[in-house]
């Protein structure tokens, strides 16, 4: 790796000078947020340069360059992570200590970068960081919300949302681009016209109109000089004075044009794994898609005159179907702009997009009401008519009489315009996100279009960054493998297998216990600080952290500890391993039975925390506000990792893999890659059990599980589900906990009841928890498998997800920058 030197004494006189700048004040005198900004600024100064020359480099060869686009990126903080990359942790630690100032306290005075709301969202920054430490062209393309996912306080054991104002300080690392602005249209009607050739042109009048303004922010690669771009879209309001006549219109037109450009950026719809059809989203969506298009269209022209040849130099990768409408919106450019031929641009557009599939549950796919679509996109939607007809021809040619294909396949239907049909018609590739998940898909969701188009589809196993999750993470653990195998694990995790060989020595057993005792505590000072409880570290440290969802069964979790309060309750001399358990979660705002799953966790929490009679032997944390940088904390403390979703709901699961990678040892069902990282670790070096994804399956199509059996037969169970309505966790309001007792059980025979098998797996999660007790006291065995774990983590880097997209989607080109 070449590169430059780090200028320890020029740093330090930056950061001092710009303290002064930026607040008159001197170094002594500032506080630890003015030093972060000053420090960020700093840092921003090493990065500018490379920033540049990446770019010039990339126009000089003429890369293939990636378009990630997608609504969410949960970045985390920037500063430590780049810090990371440019290797300079070391350096800039001493110049902080040399001002007295500690590193640490300085980067948690920035606030997370919370532009997503889950797996989703950190899968993309996951992939940014690996592109960019890899040396391929990529942007990603997404919104500059203003806020971003709510900042979750707990109120009396419940969830209270607060508005994450995350710029409010400003935002040192990013770029306004003012000359890439682009003009939005939405809604009005589309007038035909036809020329003297006889060619037929839409024009778009009487819509409403926002100003797209791309904010750049860096992705810095590690330790190669590469910097790539995150580019955030924000709105501002048209200038209705620069406006002609025709296009101003009404005063009120220019007032709804304002509101529009306030609204449209201004917050991140809360919900994971859910579509909730709201307008608003729509227009988010068509806002940044239609501005990112623009632009790589605009970035191609720039360089070449025919874009016939895009997909040569460029593809665009959809994650999820919130981006679809780069579909039809790369036709209407090429199209209405450029006067393609329909043929010719369906032609380019097909070999340009790539649509990412991540879930296979009903509620999350999006479709919109016809009414809704045509009424805000109205020339999109002619195109959608028009591909969606043309496809259907093609169905009926190839299925004569198939009318269940038509029916299962078309892009608009029964009122709605599907987005995941769109998305598969449209993208040369369709990949799922876990072996298992892409198999489902084609034997089941898109079981049709795999039987048409077979060879768009294919799978890329999630991944995620070694680089922040290890090594900014978890520092001493990070050392220490560096110390045992050398630092090439930095950027080739498979390298990491080398540390098996240490797995069975003693003295290396003990050296890893005590990094995670270490770690260990410094969570236990974190929930101190933060909840106010006093957890032992020596404790079994049991760890859930993800979006609270029915799926994910946070509710099988603690349900179970009910049950073994119960069994301590019953003989508080019950021999077990005392345990932590650690759950941290957000739930969408809306989502009624989620916040009340959070309301149940931190009643039990409450009474079982203060009860001496149990003397100590669980504890139950409810980590408030669950987001990046706390979760860096939380992974790198914990032994055990809760990966208990309902066998077939889970895409891929990203917590599962951080948590592996930093020696946890996995409590799962054979779910998303759970079923990959057994393959990689052993089944012996995890807790498997459950129902599998086939017999879930197969009880919902024979519709014979009633949950009602297992109340009648299993007293500990039937003793726990009374304890929801009967105050034992709710003694003012007995009631509290009806809602969940009766998505349990069917109370009337006509409702579903416990669809996600919480009951009927209960048996063999509590026999998988007394298996991880007896192993937890074996020290030797428990230290040697935790080390396996972080040995056979090397799959699940995202350098090797993204070299797979690379080479199996993307085929980008590599580039070397050097200054
Ligand atoms: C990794 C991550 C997730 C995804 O967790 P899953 O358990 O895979 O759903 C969600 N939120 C944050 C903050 C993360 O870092």
């Amino acid at each position: 790796m070449s590169g430059y030197q780090f200028n320890k004494k020029q740093f330090k006189q930056e950061v001092a000078g710009n303290v002064k700048k930026l607040y008159r004040r001197t170094i002594e005198e500032a506080s630890p947020k003015q030093v972060f900004q000053a420090v960020a600024y700093a840092v921003k100064d090493v990065i500018i340069d490379e920033w540049i020359a990446t770019h010039r480099e990339y126009e000089k060869q003429d890369a293939k360059t990636l378009y990630y686009l997608s609504m969410e990126f949960l970045m985390g903080r920037a500063l430590g992570n780049n810090i990371i990359n440019i290797r300079a942790v070391k350096e800039i630690r001493e110049v902080l200590d040399e001002l007295g100032f500690d590193l640490n306290v300085i980067e948690d005075q920035e606030s997370d970068y919370a532009l997503g709301n889950g797996g989703l969202g950190r899968l993309a920054a996951c992939f940014l960081d690996s592109l960019a430490s890899m040396g391929y062209p990529a942007y990603g393309c997404g919104i500059r919300y203003k806020y971003g996912l709510f900042k979750q306080k707990i109120e009396n054991g419940y969830q209270v949302e607060i508005p994450d104002n995350w710029l409010k300080d400003g935002n040192p690392f990013e770029v306004r681009r003012e000359e890439y602005a682009a003009l939005i249209k939405f809604g009005g009607n589309v007038r035909v016209e036809c020329d003297s050739s006889g060619r037929n042109h839409f024009i778009q009048e009487n819509y409403q109109s926002v100003r797209a303004v791309p904010y750049d922010l860096p992705v810095v690669g590690y330790g190669n000089n590469v910097v790539n771009t995150l580019m955030v879209w924000d709105a501002e309001p048209v200038d209705t004075f620069n406006l002609d006549a025709f296009d101003k219109g009404e005063y009120n037109n220019a007032v709804e044009q304002e509101n529009l450009a306030k609204t449209i950026v201004e917050v991140l719809y809360p919900n994971d794994n859910h579509y909730a059809g709201k307008e608003l989203r729509l227009k988010q969506q068509y806002f940044f898609i239609s501005a990112s298009i623009q632009r790589a269209v605009g970035k191609y022209k720039a360089k070449h005159s025919d874009l016939h040849k895009l997909p040569d130099k460029v593809v665009f990768q959809l994650n999820d179907t919130h981006p679809t409408v780069a579909i039809p919106e790369l036709m209407r450019i090429l199209i209405d702009e450029e006067g393609f031929s329909w043929d010719d641009a369906w032609a380019v557009v097909t070999k340009c997009c790539a649509y990412t599939n991540h879930t296979v549950m009903a509620e999350a796919l999006e479709k919109w009401p016809i009414e809704l679509f045509s009424r805000l996109l109205p020339r999109i939607y002619q195109i959608v008519e028009e591909i969606n007809r043309r496809f259907v021809e093609e169905v009926r040619r190839i299925y004569p009489g198939g009318e269940d294909k038509v029916r299962s396949m078309s892009i608009i239907y029964d009122g709605q315009v599907k987005m995941a049909n769109l998305a598969v018609v449209g993208s040369f590739s369709v990949n799922g996100v876990a072996a298992l998940h892409t198999e489902i898909l084609k034997k089941r969701v898109l079981k049709d279009f795999y039987g048409m188009m077979p060879w768009k589809f294919n799978n890329k196993t999630n991944g995620i960054t070694q680089r922040r999750f290890l090594l900014h993470g978890n520092e001493l653990l990070a050392d220490w493998v560096t110390g045992k195998i050398g630092d090439e694990w930095i950027t080739d995790l498979p390298y990491i297998k080398k540390l098996a060989l240490f797995a069975g020595d003693e003295k290396c057993q003990q050296e890893f216990r005590n990094i995670k005792y270490q770690n260990k505590l410094r969570l236990v000072r974190y929930i101190k600080e933060n909840n106010g409880i006093d957890v032992d570290p020596r404790s079994l440290f049991d760890v859930q952290v993800k979006r609270l969802h029915e799926y994910k069964r946070q509710l099988l979790n603690i349900l179970h500890v009910m049950y073994l309060y119960n069994m301590l309750k019953d003989d508080p001399d019950m021999d077990m391993v005392p345990r932590t358990f650690i759950f941290g979660a957000k739930a969408a705002a809306g989502y009624r039975i989620a916040k009340l799953t959070i309301k149940l966790i931190n009643s039990v929490a409450d009474v079982i925390n203060n009860d001496p009679s149990i003397k100590g032997k669980i504890k139950v944390v409810f980590i408030e506000d669950y987001r990046v940088s706390n979760a860096e904390l939380i992974y790198a403390a914990a032994d055990l990792s809760e990966q208990i979703s309902t066998a077939s709901r889970e895409g891929s699961g990203t917590s599962n893999m951080k948590l592996m990678l930093n020696g946890a040892l996995t409590i799962g069902t054979m779910d998303g890659a759970n079923v990959e990282i057994v393959e990689e670790v052993g089944r012996e070096n995890a807790f498997i059990f459950g129902m599998s994804a086939d017999e879930v399956i197969a009880c919902e199509t024979n519709n014979d599980y009633n949950p009602m059996d297992i109340f009648n037969n299993d007293q500990d169970i039937r003793r726990v589900l009374m304890q929801l309505i009967n105050g034992s966790y709710a003694p003012e309001n007995p009631e509290l906990f009806r809602d969940i007792y009766n998505s349990l059980l069917n109370t009337r025979s006509t409702d579903k009841a416990d669809t996600y098998f919480n009951l009927k797996d209960f048996r063999a999660y509590d026999e998988a928890q007394w298996q991880v007790d007896k192993a937890y006291r074996d020290e030797a065995w428990w230290a040697e498998a935790a080390i396996l774990n972080v040995a056979n983590s090397g799959k699940f880097s995202s350098d090797r997800t993204v070299r797979q997209y690379i080479d199996e989607i993307w085929h980008l080109d590599k580039v070397e920058v050097s200054l």
